[in-house]
């Protein structure tokens, strides 16, 4: 194994990195972006590894050091993941500090920015303050969905890595090599996950993952009219809450446990005394997760429901090619012949608008159901 096998399907990125690992200083700041899935954070990880790791080629995968990278243990490598939708100023500065320290064993200070884009602005001028005046053996890793989710001044001052949409036999690949999937599954994970590499492994090694994509997958053809299609709604939105809760509780409850016992929990569960704030603290960053996981939950409802569409369009356009729904290819044809593609390109846009009022903080259920009724036949 090496460090770089969590980054799927991105051989030239891969290349770059391991050279600019293997030369002398690397650049200060670095800017990883790509669509969500496509590996962003795997691949800043692998990089942060390969330029701690001492053996050759760089990022063994055997070191100390590269198992304490890939593990998130190792002390001069800090990976910050904003729980919420906004990272403040006030934890900025206090990570600026932190990496401005001289490395304690490892070759460099390496900070690793997840979701970079969720600074809020005073945040990204505090960001920028460092990253102009890098101390000499800081190295930043940011990580965005692409370049213009950053402070202009910000981005030219890193270097860009971009990542593409990894292809659909590659992460079938993966699934397969990595995760021990067998190859039918893997290749209908992959499809239907459309590239989104941590969505493949989660529809291929869990049945209920499946079963959910699949009762969305149904929609459109409960979509007969407008009572069905309020009914529907409503379903789609507490379906997303439902998984969003599970998710976010499962989150919740490793974390206020590892909080309780670093603060020193009796054995009776008896909390010390000053350690109240602390878990307070905790309990509103959960909250704040639990907004933007809900989100999260309904968006990936609404892309498989937009693949769904997408399928029709490419019949009905007859673009040749794999439908990311084989499965319901039969189905998919029916509707693909019983409508045209204007139809269809303005369920798709009935489905993109929703998605963009759920991340507007418009109530869901009303946006949802606007998107139902939009979506009817009847
Ligand atoms: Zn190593």
């Amino acid at each position: 194994m090496s460090v770089w096998d969590d980054v799927v399907g991105q051989e030239s990125v891969v290349d770059g990195l391991l050279r600019a690992a293997e030369g002398g200083a690397p650049a200060h700041a670095w800017l990883f972006t790509g669509p969500p899935g496509s590996g962003r954070s795997a691949a800043a990880r692998a990089f942060a590894a390969a330029l701690q790791c001492g053996e050759v080629p760089r990022g063994c995968g055997h070191c100390a050091s590269c198992h304490q990278v890939l593990q998130g243990t190792h002390a001069d490598v800090e990976v910050v993941r904003p729980a919420g939708l906004s990272f403040g100023v006030k934890e900025t500065r206090e990570l600026v500090l932190r990496a401005s320290s001289s490395p304690s064993g490892g070759r460099w200070q390496i900070v690793l920015f997840e979701d970079a884009d969720r600074a809020t602005e005073a945040a990204a001028n505090a960001l920028l303050k460092a990253i102009e005046e890098p101390p000499p053996r800081t190295v930043w890793l940011l990580c965005t969905p692409s370049p213009e989710d950053l402070l202009v001044t910000i981005r030219s001052r890193c270097r860009l890595v971009t990542l593409r949409t990894p292809p659909v036999p590659a992460v079938a690949a993966a699934l397969v090599q990595r995760d021990g999937v067998d190859a039918d599954t893997a290749r209908e994970a992959a499809r239907a996950a459309q590239g989104h590499v941590g969505r493949a492994r989660l529809l291929a090694t869990d049945a209920e993952a499946r079963a959910r994509r699949a009762e969305v997958l149904a929609l459109p053809r409960r979509l007969t009219g407008v009572g069905p299609a309020v009914t529907a709604a409503d379903a789609l939105v507490r379906a997303a809450e439902a998984e969003a809760k599970a998710e976010a509780e499962s989150l919740n409850e490793a974390e206020t446990s590892a909080l309780r016992q670093a603060l020193g929990e009796s054995a009776k569960g008896r909390m010390p005394r000053g350690t109240a704030g602390a878990l307070k603290e905790l309990e509103d960053r959960q909250k704040s997760r639990a907004t933007r996981v809900k989100r999260d939950a309904l968006d990936r409802a609404l892309l498989d429901l937009a693949s769904y569409y997408r399928d029709v369009l490419a019949l009905q356009l007859g673009a040749g090619g794999d439908l990311v729904n084989e499965p319901l290819a039969a189905e998919l044809r029916t509707a693909a012949s019983a409508g045209a593609p204007e139809a269809t390109i303005r369920r798709l846009d009935a489905i993109m608008a929703c998605r963009e009022r759920v991340g507007a903080n418009v109530n869901p259920l009303l946006a949802v159901e606007e998107m139902t009724l939009a979506l009817r036949t009847g």
